[in-house]
């Protein structure tokens, strides 16, 4: 991830604002990352600004270690910072869509260890995307054991407060989709299929401890 320190800014999208369609339309990308993700990144400087001891820690420093944040800014750094942390990761994980779109490598290996196969896979990972209630992600994330998981997180909560390695991830807050899919969350989901960048899963995979 790019620079990960106060002062915090917008971080480009790794890719043009109309490069995953016709998967994720170019509308919802300006929106979510323009607009959203730099309001994001406004309101943590806007939090930061007053405590200059955080100011000396990555965003991953403090996402890691939640219970030592000051109580007062604890919640709104979970919130803010997740939500920066979050979304870059996000759209970090993803580039232009192809139709056949398969994990590869080791992490194609573990995928289809831990699931059966990758169609079982797919299937699972649309089931608990589809039941994240209200607004949350689904991560598919390394266990300190080295077993692959999917694991659901509310608002901006992070994996890596968690103490999981994140791999890839589906933002299922309405936002992320509605634009274009309206409340139809299971064709976005099926869109992300395509979209997903499983040569960037399997680096963080390989890299993962
Ligand atoms: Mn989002």
């Amino acid at each position: 991830m790019a620079k990960n320190e106060y002062p915090f800014t917008l971080i480009p999208l790794p890719y043009d604002d109309d490069a995953l369609e016709p998967y994720i339309n170019e509308e919802t990308m300006e929106v979510h990352h323009d607009r959203l993700l730099k309001a994001y990144v406004d309101r943590l400087n806007a939090v930061l600004a007053a405590y200059p001891q955080l100011q000396e820690l990555t965003l991953t420093q403090m996402l890691e270690n939640t219970a030592q944040l000051p109580p007062g800014v604890r919640q709104a750094i979970i919130n803010f910072g997740g939500g920066v942390f979050n979304h870059n990761f996000f759209f970090e994980s993803l580039r232009p869509g192809l139709y056949e779109n398969n994990p590869i490598g080791s992490l194609r290996r573990a995928i289809d260890a831990e699931f059966g196969s990758y169609e079982m896979f797919r299937r699972v990972f649309k089931e608990e995307a589809m039941s994240v209630f209200g607004s949350g992600w689904l991560w598919l994330v390394r266990k300190d054991d080295g077993g692959l998981l999917l694991k659901r997180t509310a608002n901006q909560d992070s994996p890596i407060s968690l103490g999981y390695t994140p791999l890839t991830v589906i933002d299922v807050w309405e936002h992320a989709y509605f634009l274009q899919y309206l409340n139809l969350r299971g064709d976005y989901i099926d869109s992300w299929f395509h979209v997903v960048d499983w040569a960037k899963a399997e680096e963080r995979y390989l890299m993962s401890p």
